[in-house]
């Protein structure tokens, strides 16, 4: 991900402090879509600025970002947890989504590249192979293959919404849907690749609509479940892995 999904910035912390803020922001941003996380779950800035390695400032900055992008709730005791959605809140995003992706794909048929085409089935393909695996993983790519069209549009703003929505749908799809129940269809994301290229601009909205509306459907059908874990732990690979460490598998290249 580019890091492009800063919305409302609530304070400046000057370069070094921004970047490592916003590394946090992606390893949580990850760790929700990939449902390691789950709505309710706390994350207290001083063990997450410890697993991090940086101040609590800087982890606050971090939460207040992932505040604005209605991820994480913050509380008025300092302790941020993470969002809670509605099973309205979850609808009207999927809503959202759907209307953002449809102009994704309007601005993208009959336009794509062959670099960019071949970029897009190695993703698909990359989905594929990752069937039967890791679940988060797959849902992890699922995710990323929305916000890689997103981004091959070169609209900025439209990128940087659908990268929010999208991740704000993992969020939704944590909260609400039943294990293996909610990823998308990979061969439905070939066929929309299919309509891209052949310039069919129609077909390419359809066949988004109703890619996403099945993904919403499946997913606000159960109610959450209830769990205990502990977080520090579940978030030490992410923090490793932003410190450089190569303990899970990396993203795969774009
Ligand atoms: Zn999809």
């Amino acid at each position: 991900m580019a890091g492009s999904t800063a919305t409302g910035k609530t304070r400046t912390l000057g370069g070094a402090g921004e970047d490592k803020a916003g590394t946090i922001c992606r390893a949580i941003r990850r760790a929700i879509v990939e449902r390691a996380l789950r709505p309710g779950d706390r994350l207290p800035e001083d063990a997450l600025g410890e697993r991090f390695g940086v101040s609590r400032t800087i982890a606050r900055h971090a939460l207040g970002q992932l505040g604005s992008e209605g991820l994480v709730d913050l509380r008025r005791n300092r302790i941020a947890v993470v969002a809670t959605p509605s099973m309205e809140e979850a609808r009207d995003t999927f809503d959202i989504r759907i209307e953002l992706e449809r102009l994704v794909v309007k601005a993208l048929a009959g336009r794509l590249e062959p670099d960019q085409i071949a970029q897009l089935r190695a993703h698909v393909e990359a989905e594929q192979a990752a069937r039967g695996g890791s679940e988060a993983t797959s849902i992890r790519l699922a995710t990323e293959f929305h916000v890689l069209l997103a981004e091959m549009t070169g609209k900025s703003i439209l990128t940087r919404y659908v990268n929010e929505v999208s991740y704000r749908c993992g969020l939704m799809l944590s909260a609400f849907s039943r294990p293996h129940s909610s990823e998308c269809a990979v061969s439905e994301h070939s066929e929309i690749i299919d309509a891209l290229i052949a310039g069919d601009s129609e077909n390419a909205m359809r066949l988004m609509s109703t890619h996403l509306e099945d993904v919403a459907e499946r997913a606000l059908l159960v109610a959450p479940e209830a769990r205990s874990r502990d977080l520090m732990d579940i978030l030490a690979p992410y923090a490793e892995e932003a410190a450089g460490s190569p303990a899970r598998p990396r993203r795969t290249k774009r």
